[in-house]
Formats: C-alpha cells, sequence, structure tokens
C-alpha cells in the first residue's frame, strides 16, 4: 500500500461522504477506519497493524508532530491538499493504548464551500446558465422556491463563486442572516428598529456595492427599489415567493412592477426544489444513516431557469394563463431527473406544479 495515496484517498472519501470524522482505531490483529456519519460510527476500511500505524505517522508528519513519540497523547491541525489548489482543513489527536499502539482521530473542519453547488445540483445545465448571469455587472436575478428549498444557499454559492475571480463588495440584506460570510456586508432586517427592507436597500444603494441580495422581497417599495437598484448599475439578486417560475412575474405585478418593467431587468428568474435522492441500495429515498450518498447529497436541487431571452418574448397573456411553453420548464425537468432514476416516482408526483 502506497500510504500517501490511500491517505489521500481516505481524506477525498470522507470529504465526499460528508463526514466530520475519521477515527483509525487499533483492533486485536488490525486497524479499523471509521467515518463518523450523523453521529453514528461506521467502519469503512481494515487494514493491518503495521499498514495502520504508517497511516498514522505519516499525519503526524504532515502535522509536524513528534513522530518518534507514540505513548504521549499529541495534538495538531493543518491544512491538507486534497486535490491541486483544493484544502480541507484537519484536527489530528492521538493516544496510545496500554499496548503502546496509538489510534488516531481526524476532524474535518468546515468542508470548503465552492463545491457545494456543483454537488448538490441534479442537472448542471441550469447552473451553468446561472453562473453566466451572476457574472453581470448590473440587472435583476429573482430566486423563488418553497421554504428550505435552499434558495438562500444558491444565492450566496453564486456570488462566492464570482468573488473568487473578482473583488467586489456585496451587501446582503436578509431577515434573519442564515449563513455568516465575511466577505459580505451582512444587514439585518429589525422591523421593530426601523430597519426594514426598504431602507436597509435605500442605504444599501447609497453604498454603491457591486451585488445585493436581498433576502425576500414582500413590499412594493422593495420590489420598485429592487428595480431602480438594477437599472442604476447594480445586480440585485433576490428571492420572492411564487409557486414556479412564471408566478414570479405575476407576483412582482401584484406589487406594482408591469411586465415591461421586469423585461428591462430581469436577466434571469431561478425557481428551485430540493429533491430526496431515489438510492439503489436503499430501495427509495435514501436513508440518513446509508453511506451510499453522503450526508450532503441525500437530497438536490432541481432548478428552473428562465433566461432573459425567454423573458422578451413573454406577452401579458401567456403570464396570466400561466402559459410559457419552455423546453426546461420544472415539470420537464422533473421528468428528466425521474427518467434518470434520480427520484422516485413518488417523489415525482409529490413535486410536481400542477
Ligand atoms: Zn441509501
Amino acid at each position: 500500500m502506497v500510504i500517501e495515496k490511500f491517505t489521500n484517498f481516505l481524506i477525498n472519501n470522507a470529504r465526499e461522504y460528508g463526514t466530520s470524522d475519521i477515527h483509525i482505531l487499533p483492533n486485536k490483529e488490525n486497524y479499523g477506519i471509521y467515518f463518523r456519519l450523523n453521529g453514528r460510527m461506521e467502519q469503512q476500511y481494515s487494514v493491518s497493524i503495521e499498514e495502520g500505524s504508517r497511516i498514522i505517522s505519516y499525519f503526524k508528519y504532515l502535522a509536524n508532530l513528534d513522530v518518534g513519540e507514540r505513548r504521549r497523547p499529541q495534538s495538531g491541525s493543518l491544512s491538507y491538499e486534497c486535490a491541486k489548489n483544493e484544502f480541507q482543513d484537519l484536527r489530528l489527536s492521538t493516544i496510545a493504548n496500554f499496548q503502546g499502539r496509538e489510534s488516531l482521530v481526524i476532524r474535518l473542519l468546515e468542508i470548503k464551500t465552492e463545491m457545494i453547488l456543483e454537488k448538490s445540483t441534479l442537472l448542471p445545465q441550469e447552473l451553468k446558465i446561472m453562473k453566466k448571469f451572476i457574472d453581470y455587472k448590473s440587472g435583476l436575478i429573482l430566486f423563488s422556491g418553497p421554504v428550505n428549498s435552499g434558495k438562500t444557499t444558491t444565492m450566496y454559492e453564486l456570488v462566492r463563486n464570482r468573488m473568487k475571480h473578482s473583488k467586489m463588495q456585496v451587501i446582503s440584506i436578509e431577515d434573519p442572516v442564515e449563513i455568516k460570510e465575511d466577505k459580505f456586508l451582512q444587514i439585518q432586517v429589525n422591523e421593530k428598529a426601523g430597519n426594514t427592507y426598504e431602507n436597509s436597500l435605500k442605504a444599501s444603494l447609497r453604498h454603491h456595492p457591486d451585488v445585493i441580495i436581498v433576502g425576500e422581497i414582500r413590499d412594493e417599495e422593495t420590489a420598485r427599489m429592487a428595480i431602480r437598484g438594477a437599472l442604476t448599475g447594480h445586480l440585485i439578486i433576490a428571492s420572492i415567493h411564487a409557486k414556479n417560475a412564471e408566478g414570479v412575474i405575476a407576483r412582482m405585478n401584484e406589487l406594482g412592477i408591469s411586465l415591461e418593467m421586469l423585461q428591462q431587468t430581469i436577466l434571469a428568474i431561478v425557481f428551485q426544489k430540493l429533491l430526496p435522492i431515489y438510492c439503489e441500495l436503499c430501495e427509495e429515498d435514501c436513508q440518513i444513516y446509508c453511506t451510499h450518498h453522503s450526508i450532503h447529497n441525500k437530497r438536490a436541487a432541481l432548478y428552473d431557469v428562465l433566461t432573459s431571452e425567454e423573458f422578451q418574448k413573454i406577452n401579458r397573456e401567456s403570464v396570466k394563463e400561466f402559459k410559457i411553453e419552455r423546453p426546461r420548464s420544472f415539470n420537464q425537468l422533473l421528468r428528466k431527473v425521474l427518467v434518470y432514476g434520480f427520484i422516485s416516482e413518488k417523489t415525482y408526483y409529490q413535486y410536481y406544479i400542477p
């Protein structure tokens, strides 16, 4: 066994499964390697005593611990390069048993977030389109979907992605702030204290940021302000309640924004749902303890992206009837992932938009 290779495989494997800890523990005749998955230890591999101690020594060496010292407990940390330019922060701790055999527990600190979107998207094409629009200097991108469908995560990840290749100022206005992000200026709406969405958005526009994320457009003033921001050279990314992509247009109309006004500002309307993934092992939606799909991959997002191009073709009548013929509308894509075997038939009917 080439220790270096196995170590790399082990860390990447653990990341894929979304485990928080790897335990390398001595048994009577071998070493067991366990992953902690949702609080439970699951044995993944078993290696010989000799291989086990070599793996432990190698990790100790990487973390600058005393490799020769095997009896005293040690702890340390390192930033492990699991792939080119991709790092995983690890915390290590060793303890020896009465026979002088060491055990090692490796904690994987928060998995680097860049990979989240790719991994949790059922069909990559929509993600590609979203990434294109997120690079625009100005315009409006509206997100919709049920509560807990991962809208905030999608918006954040897309902006973080853009920030990787260009420095910019991002302001987020939310009620409440769900995800902490040091690189954004995060504002929490507090109606009682007078920090409404409207006020915060107004103040944010005076700050001239590149991107403003609006947690929710729920009143006319905020809707109007978002349009104004998009027209005055900002990229505005906001979420809004609607039952599908077409419903977003109707909702904005309700809030006093005309179709023509939207056509001038909209880059894309994204509607998303988080679907449970069908698992061959579980023979149904993947269960919490099953290791076939990692904790993060038991559900995945299906995105419906209505692009500005498609949007230009819309007229008032088609919006009223919610009838915009599109090859990649939500229900069409839902059908596709069913045919691909990504979801069960039960899920298909549950998530179909009537
Ligand atoms: Zn499963």
